[in-house]
């Protein structure tokens, strides 16, 4: 009989799909891969355990943290619980990205090799191919935590690694500069990453039978354009619009009506930090203006695509007074009609010109719709950045492809206020542990008990409460939002918050400062209400709750913008939508129908886990915040995992194929087993010498401990 290969071994090894759930294995790759990497067996004191699963059996939080922060201090980022690839923000360039450190991992057993990024991204691809099935590796982690940077590795590695044909060339060029110019439009400084994601993103690598990376495709997700016209002190606007002001050519500036000065925009200064050492804008700029140029951007789009960011710019800083009745007037209108080669703007300022006539505004109202045309052309022109970027990565070659799903999306955040944005990101970051639990915690737990296999249950928090809270039908935050949104000129966000308090009144998750005891009471003022996240309590301010989730346009403004001359903004205001008769969708619930559809998709797919945390908060290198990372550990439920994992079965198989495989292995049940396929095995492992302990007998299936015990058995059929 045909000894198995090994990459069928790799996958039997992986069950349910790609879940390792095999301590042996890692025993048997980890300890060579770390004597051969890492020098001597003592070196397992020095560096830690690459394989959580290897640690001492009651591993307890305090050795798991240790394990971590001996490897952080060697700059060991990257540990497994499995093939759950654990990764610490190191905050410093470490060298171990190279084209020389790719063609290590390319083709290696998972567990040969020390931990690393590039391990997963070989493994699901090589798995994928084996498989010929879709997978998807899920990348989570608070802001800053390194998910974006980890995403981009994996792209990286399937551009450079994977086979290539100078066709192909061009698709990968298209797909790894993408980043750049997303990052660009949908990146900003918070004060918690210079670099973060205002965005979510999930991109799909298509790849052909052999193996080529031939094309990609991105969704995007619920950009917080708010962001375009208000900056919290110490964060910034999109990069973006420092890029173009700083490195811009004077040529370009001047074309556009922009002067080289940051400080000349009240879009850009209001956070009072337009320079950040970690950033260099005029590079960054050079390196986006000739991404453009590779993904299929001819210098019309390109000009119309810096005329919108000089227009929303512009827009900023057009300003009103009252009149002597109150009513707004333009204040610096002289100024607007100078930037007239700026089409877009030139519309703008009739816009306002003409709705002082029709219906005069208070300047409240007219700085209310200024803002609202600035957040709608921006978040508009990044829907069609995306579309045009996807129309450059397509594939339309009709041969069957798989895809490997890469999703990277804003990480779980909390700040000294935290808005409407806020509330959206971290119900996103719920849904997305909602999935994680599901897929292993739970499942895993479940097919167990299913089975009847004796098992000790392994306790864990479920978020599902606080998805529930946030998305349920009636009682949840979305649905008494979007109520309160169907009451124009009655509803507040005060009134938003008591109609929380009456539906929520009991709930364990939800806390304001009506409905707290009198400890918590002091640290909640009345604006706000606070909810129990499953990363941490999170205080929200009701303030805009209400108009940022109506997200109106004023009515003839849509119109105006269909006249532009600006082609982008022609076609991103073109789209048929509601006629005015029917309302709208309001923007929770499109992201929250959004999110169900991702996660329809990833289900779909077969998973891998990348967990990113936090080393510190100062984003200083090397720095291990014993405190902040044993937080992170505890609610991405690590520990939980790691009980799993440890205590579950590497292998499974159904009665029927088991016995198919192996009866050659039994003189009793060769050639034919004439009884009950779960008695067959029984008599087969036997028969083999399987210990007790190294299997258990389920409804259906045969539950195989470590995969030890099946690499003998394969090796049976040489004897
Ligand atoms: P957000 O949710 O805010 O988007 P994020 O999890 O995507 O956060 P990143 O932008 O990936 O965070 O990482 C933040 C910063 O941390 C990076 O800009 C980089 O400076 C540093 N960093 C992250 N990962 C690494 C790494 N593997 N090596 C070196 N530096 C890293
Ligand atoms: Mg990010």
């Amino acid at each position: 009989m045909k000894r198995l290969s090994s990459s069928f071994f790799q996958s039997l090894c992986r069950y349910p799909s790609n879940q390792m759930l095999f301590p042996c294995a890692c025993l048997q790759g980890c300890a060579r891969g770390q004597l051969d990497m890492e020098g001597a067996l003592t070196a397992r004191d020095r560096v830690g355990i690459q394989d959580f699963v290897l640690l001492d059996a009651h591993t307890s939080e305090t050795a798991f943290l240790d394990n971590l922060k001996k490897r952080f201090s060697e700059n060991l980022i990257y540990t497994y619980i499995g093939t759950l690839l654990v990764s610490v923000n190191p905050y410093k360039e470490l060298d171990i990205y190279s084209k020389k450190q790719m063609d290590i991992y390319m083709g290696v057993n998972f567990f040969e090799l020390p931990p690393h990024i590039f391990a997963l991204a070989d493994n699901a691809y090589h798995t994928m191919l084996a498989e010929a099935n879709n997978h998807f590796i899920l990348i989570s982690g608070e802001s800053g935590a390194g998910k974006t940077e980890a995403s981009k590795k994996i792209l990286q590695y399937y551009a450079v690694s994977c086979p290539s044909t100078t066709l192909l060339d061009n698709v990968r060029d298209r797909m790894l500069l993408s980043n750049p110019v997303l990052e660009a439009f949908g990146n900003s400084k918070t004060l918690k990453n210079d670099n973060s994601s205002r965005f979510g993103k999930y991109m799909d690598i298509q790849f052909d039978i052999q193996g080529d990376a031939v094309g990609g495709h991105i969704l995007g997700y619920l950009l917080e354009k708010s962001r375009v016209v208000h900056q919290n002190h110490g964060e910034r606007n999109f990069h973006i619009f420092y890029q173009l002001v700083k490195g811009g050519e004077e040529d370009l500036l001047h074309q556009l009506g922009l002067e080289s000065n940051c400080q000349h925009y009240s879009y850009l200064v209001q956070g009072e930090c337009a320079n950040v050492a970690s950033i260099n804008d005029k590079n960054d700029w050079k390196t986006v203006r000739n991404a453009l140029s590779v993904i299929d951007f001819d210098e019309r789009d390109i000009q119309d695509l810096l005329g919108v960011i000089a227009s929303v710019l512009h827009l900023g800083n057009v300003q009103f007074e009252p009149d002597s009745k109150g009513y707004a007037t333009l204040n610096n209108s002289a100024e607007l009609l100078w930037v007239s080669t700026v089409s877009l703007l030139l519309m703008c300022a009739f816009f306002f010109i003409n709705i002082q006539v029709l219906s005069p505004f208070t300047v409240d109202h007219a700085i209310y719709a200024r803002d609202a045309l600035a957040k709608a052309i921006y978040g508009r022109t990044f829907t069609w950045l995306v579309n045009k970027i996807n129309d450059s990565m397509e594939n339309k070659d009709s041969s069957r492809k798989t895809v490997i799903g890469l999703l990277d999306i804003y990480g779980f955040e909390v700040f000294y206020v935290n808005s409407f944005e806020q509330f959206c990101i971290n119900y996103c970051n719920e849904k997305l542990q909602q999935l994680f639990i599901q897929l292993t915690l739970k499942s895993e737990q479940e097919e167990y008990e299913a089975e009847n296999i004796g098992w000790e249950p392994v306790q864990f928090f479920n978020n599902k409460i606080i998805c529930d809270l946030v998305e349920e039908k009636h009682r949840g935050i979305i649905s008494v939002l979007d109520e309160e949104c169907l009451r124009p000129g009655e509803a507040t966000d005060l009134t938003f918050l008591e109609r929380l308090e009456e539906k929520l009144d009991s709930h364990p998750h939800f806390v304001t400062h009506k409905l707290a005891d009198k400890k918590t009471r002091k640290t909640l003022e009345r604006g706000n209400f606070r909810l129990l996240h499953y990363a941490g309590e999170v205080t929200y301010c009701v303030v805009g709750f209400l108009s940022k989730n109506n997200d109106l346009l004023y009515r003839n403004i849509k119109d105006v913008m269909r006249q532009s001359k600006n082609t982008i903004v022609r076609e991103c205001f073109a789209s048929k939508e509601s006629d005015g008769r029917r309302r709208p969708e309001t923007v929770a619930s499109q992201f929250k129908s959004s999110l169900l559809g991702l996660t329809d998709i990833l289900m779909s797919k077969e998973p891998w886990y990348v967990r990113c945390l936090k080393s510190n908060e100062s984003q200083q290198p090397g720095q291990f915040d014993d405190v902040l990372v044993r937080h992170q550990v505890k609610y991405l439920g690590l520990m939980e995992h790691l009980r799993v994992r440890r205590a579950g079965f590497a292998y499974r198989c159904r009665y029927d194929v088991f016995l198919q495989r192996y009866k050659p292995l039994c003189p009793a049940t060769w050639p034919y087993w004439r009884g009950v396929a779960a008695e067959g095995v029984e008599v087969l492992v036997q028969h083999l010498g399987y210990l007790p302990d190294e299997y258990k007998m389920g409804r259906t299936k045969i539950f195989i401990r470590h995969p030890r015990t099946l690499f003998a058995t394969e090796d049976a059929f040489e004897v």
